[in-house]
């Protein structure tokens, strides 16, 4: 038996993210700290991935901009929809201007993380979130 087969998963998130480095990074990271990975790399893939998981999804770490359909669009998309607007989203940019994030909380994401990201902060940022937020 493998360590995977005996610690339970601590939820899973959803990680939309164009960049491939990005992408890997968190994806290996948040791996390791035992979440389960659902990834999308566009905004149509997004929406047929939210379409597909949206059971079992508990999270998702939305980049803003991303092609085929922008971030701000996806939020907006997901908090109108009743079978999706529970979901927390978390925005995960490189965007660190004010005008930005207030249109992403506006539209519904209720935290974010900035990028690049610091790797301890962004997994007791998640951790904590599953702690406190569900
Ligand atoms: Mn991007």
């Amino acid at each position: 038996m493998t360590q995977e087969d005996i610690i339970p998963k601590k939820g899973t998130i959803f990680i939309v993210e164009d960049n491939l480095i990005n992408m890997k990074l968190i994806k290996d990271l948040l791996d390791y700290h035992n979440y389960n990975i659902i990834e999308a790399y566009n905004g149509k893939e997004a929406l047929e991935k939210m379409a597909a998981h949206r059971e079992e999804i508990d999270i998702t770490l939305m980049d803003l901009q991303l092609p085929e359909i922008d971030g701000l669009e996806l939020i907006k998309i997901f908090k109108n929809d009743p079978k999706t607007k529970h979901i927390p989203i978390i925005v995960l940019s490189a965007h660190v201007m004010e005008a930005d994030m207030h249109k992403a909380l506006n539209a519904g994401c209720c935290n974010y993380i900035t990028k690049p990201i610091n790797v301890e902060e962004f997994v007791n940022k998640i951790d904590s979130f599953f702690l406190h937020c569900q």
